[in-house]
């Protein structure tokens, strides 16, 4: 039978309950246990995949084709749970169902109430989220404990526990020790006060995880106990890590939170739980042999969730190639009508991720032809491809006029052009080419080289596509095609024949990187970037005459 821990947080948003929550999945998992993860997200989007990146974060695409929050993300990089569409469950997507049922007649005539009729939704989706199989299905509930939206989700699990019995669901609550500079103390008053919350709608939780930015004192541990009912060592302390979020399952184990867990469910089978793997990956961390500084040039620069994956990529090819990944971060739209120089010089390696729309694209062509043109390492993802393809088109085969129709609708050259299944799609929500596909790799290229495969599955989520009435020209000027979706006929790598690292993918690499086995392209990026650094012939800005 299936148990299940529910991890709800407190106090303030951002606490990272998704981190701890992967690092949760890491214990029990090295403990033996086979684990499912879920979010509840209590907005009322259908799924983040109408978000701006500026108000989620980035959209993480699934295996399955789901568009994400991005701490499904967190689930995959730390654990080995199957993360797929029913993994993410949002308030929009709950009412859809419900007023689904309700036109359909399947309510009998009842008026339908958030209770029992949502509340049932909502358990019915965390039963689809527990894979068959799971030991322990991990519930994270979104938002923070009394929030108004979030109601309906904790009446949901508290209902859903009480029906399982006692030691098959526990609570888990994550909270913050605010940091007092002036009288130089950690205050526990919030998280009393978040526990009180949760306790009025009848969750007394089992254990509490505490954020912190100092170790917590034998006092406070004994405070928080007594006034929040939760036993002491099941008083959790979660400090700041200190060099990586990679760290946090080693200091949670440390803490003793994986005996408390099992303890509650009544899973422990004698396992320890051995994470000489992570403590290695954290020394590769601590130590690194050297840096290299890698430029990211996008449209949502300001706000590091937008390209959560890309940066956790980095970290993980670097931490592979034991150095320091340092990120300069690029607002696009800042080199559209300059000479990127001054902005790149300096860079190890140029990576240009995905995006829509106008603003930034010709930014993105600058920085790619900057790096075509100074031989410095370049890697384009999705709509950084496209770019990569744009600018070979106009620079080396000199098609003037080449473009994509997503930003110049009637341009003269179309070398990114609308998939045609894509052209009748009017509904924004779920209708991109999404989720993984297969591609063949050409014999003989850098990508096969790198992939050390002839066939791999990479997820895609975009509406445009390499327009193939310009292949011949592009492949016979030096633009490789290295890997094909057969069944389409679609390009979906390009790369500069005989560059060490000048490529192109249209899927997103970056949702299969793990920090224990990083992807093969990130890390080969990476390394290109390192022996670039060592070869000290970067381009350099021309002293300004004196005139
Ligand atoms: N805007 C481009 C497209 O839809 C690229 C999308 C992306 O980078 N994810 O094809």
């Amino acid at each position: 039978m299936t148990q299940f821990i529910f991890v709800t947080g407190g106090v303030v948003s951002s606490l990272g309950k998704g981190i701890t929550t992967g690092a949760i999945a890491v214990l029990l998992e090295k403990r033996g246990l086979k684990v499912s993860i879920q979010k509840l997200d209590p907005y009322i989007n259908v799924d983040p995949g109408t978000m701006s990146p500026f108000e989620h974060g980035e959209v993480y695409v699934t295996e399955d084709g789901a568009e994400t929050d991005l701490d499904m993300g967190h689930y995959e990089r730390f654990s080995n749970a199957t993360i797929n569409r029913y993994s993410n469950t949002t308030t929009g997507s709950i009412y859809s169902e419900v007023i689904r049922k309700e036109r359909k007649g399947e309510y009998l005539g009842k008026t339908v109430q958030v209770i029992p009729h949502i509340t049932d939704q909502i358990q019915e989706e965390i039963l689809k989220g527990a894979q068959a199989g799971t030991d322990v299905a991990l519930v994270e509930v979104g938002g923070t404990a009394g929030d108004i939206e979030s109601l309906p989700f904790l009446e949901a699990i508290r209902q859903f526990a009480l029906k399982k019995g006692k030691g098959n669901a526990l609570f888990l609550h994550l909270t913050l020790l605010p940091y007092l500079s002036a009288s130089g103390e950690m205050k526990t008053k919030p998280t009393q006060q978040s526990v009180g919350k949760l306790r009025e709608i009848g969750i007394q939780p089992d254990i509490l995880v505490c954020r912190c930015e100092q170790p917590m004192t034998q006092r406070m541990r004994e405070k928080i106990s007594l006034f929040c009912n939760v036993v002491l060592e099941d008083v959790i302390q979660e400090k700041d890590v200190d060099t990586t979020i990679y760290e946090v399952p080693i200091d949670l184990k440390r803490e003793g939170l994986d005996d408390a867990l099992v303890r509650h469910l009544g899973l422990d089978k004698g396992s320890v739980a051995d994470l000489s793997d992570w403590k290695a990956l954290r020394d590769r961390f601590a130590n690194p042999k050297g840096e290299v500084e890698i430029a990211v040039v996008g449209k949502y620069i300001e706000l590091h969730d937008a390209y959560k994956s890309i940066y956790e990529s980095l970290a993980h090819a670097g931490a592979g190639n034991e150095h320091k990944v340092r990120f300069r971060k690029i607002s696009a739209e800042d080199l559209a009508n300059t000479n990127p120089q001054k902005a790149l010089e300096g860079v190890d390696g140029v990576l240009v991720p995905g995006g829509f729309g106008e603003r930034g694209l010709e930014g993105k062509i600058n920085a790619v032809q900057w790096a075509r043109e100074n031989d410095v390492p370049c890697f384009g993802i999705c709509f950084g491809m496209q770019a990569m393809v744009i600018e070979y088109a106009r620079n080396v085969v000199g098609i003037e006029g080449a473009h994509t129709t997503e930003v110049k609708p009637d341009c003269a050259h179309p070398v990114i052009d609308l998939m045609q299944e894509q052209k009748s799609v009017e509904d924004k929500g779920g209708t991109m080419r999404l989720g993984a596909y297969p591609c063949r790799l050409a014999e003989g290229t850098r990508a096969a080289d790198i992939y050390g495969h002839d066939m791999i599955f990479e997820r895609h989520r975009h509406r445009w596509e390499y327009n193939n009435d310009y292949r011949q020209q592009l492949e016979a000027s030096g633009l490789a095609s290295s890997g094909l979706y057969e069944d389409k006929g679609l390009v979906e790598i390009v790369e500069i024949t005989g560059r060490d690292f000048f490529l192109g993918v249209q899927y997103h690499p970056e949702y299969k990187s793990k920090p224990l086995a990083p992807h093969p392209l990130f890390l080969q990026f990476v390394h290109a970037a390192i022996q670039y650094a060592n070869t000290a012939n970067r381009p350099t800005t021309q002293p300004v005459s004196a005139s």
